[in-house]
């Protein structure tokens, strides 16, 4: 994965974000809408992709002076959804990612989400495929990270409307919950876990130290700068 920065931009013509490189030799404007002079949004900013019109976008989301160079390499478009798939598994058949998933970049999950979506998956197909554990291990893929992953899908979208369309309707809106919350703090119940989780919200803060079943294991330095997330656990055939 590459390592990223970026930086939204918002000004009284438009709303969007730069993704820059750590490097810094490459990156893109991602365009959500243009705004008109009486506030009016237009989110089809994909209908006008001319080299013209995008060397315009850039220099408005610089801030730049009207002769700044620009060069535009490549445009691509991009719709932006919220929707999880029914099942993420069917048979020998799983998905992960945005074939699960798919939400707006409002939060910067939708990576994150499918990491998490391999996670989940890679070590109990490792187990499974090992002889070390039962089919059934794999059952609990889907009980754990479809709810993880639609919860994350209705928070993106949350923030999408919230922060970039209002227009949209507000009725069944999720209210926004904490970032690193969403990100690292799925709270799963599954056939593989043994008790019920005691968290009362849907998801567990990781920067606490719950210890309940289903959730993350905290952080706690051990010694020689260590971090019980460093350890890894082991499973051997009894
Ligand atoms: C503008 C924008 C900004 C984003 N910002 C963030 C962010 O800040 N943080 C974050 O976590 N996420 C962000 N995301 C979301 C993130 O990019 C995606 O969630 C992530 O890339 C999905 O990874 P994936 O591997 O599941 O799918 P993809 O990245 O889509 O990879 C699928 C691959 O499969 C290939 N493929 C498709 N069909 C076939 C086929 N038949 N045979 C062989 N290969 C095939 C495709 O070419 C592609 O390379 C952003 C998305 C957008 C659009």
């Amino acid at each position: 994965m590459t390592a990223t920065s970026a930086w939204c931009t918002s000004t009284p013509n438009l709303l969007g974000f730069f993704r820059f490189s750590i490097t810094g030799d490459s990156g893109f404007l991602a365009m959500f809408s243009t705004i008109a002079p009486d506030g009016t949004r237009d989110t089809r900013v994909g209908d006008d992709v001319s080299t013209e019109r995008c060397i315009e976008l850039v220099r408005t989301a610089l801030g730049c002076a009207p002769d700044h160079p620009v060069e535009i390499e490549n445009v691509q478009q991009w719709s932006a959804s919220a929707v999880t798939a029914e099942s993420l598994s069917s048979g020998r058949v799983f998905l992960a990612g945005d074939a699960a998933h798919v939400m707006p970049p409002t939060g910067g999950f939708g990576g994150n989400t499918g990491v998490a979506d391999a996670h989940n998956l890679a070590w109990k197909l490792a187990l499974v495929t090992k002889g070390l554990a039962g089919p059934g291990l794999l059952a609990s893929y889907d009980e754990e990270r479809r709810p993880a992953g639609a919860l994350t899908v209705e928070q993106a979208y949350t923030r999408y409307v919230l922060r970039v369309d209002p227009s949209l309707p507000q009725d069944d809106l999720q209210p926004p919950l904490d970032d690193a919350s969403i990100e690292l703090g799925a709270v799963y119940r599954s056939g593989a876990v043994l008790g019920e989780a005691d968290v009362a919200t849907p998801l567990d803060d990781p920067r606490g130290h719950s210890w309940a079943p289903g959730t993350r294991v905290p952080h706690v330095p051990l010694s020689a700068g260590r971090s019980t997330l460093d350890v890894p656990a082991t499973v051997s055939r009894s």
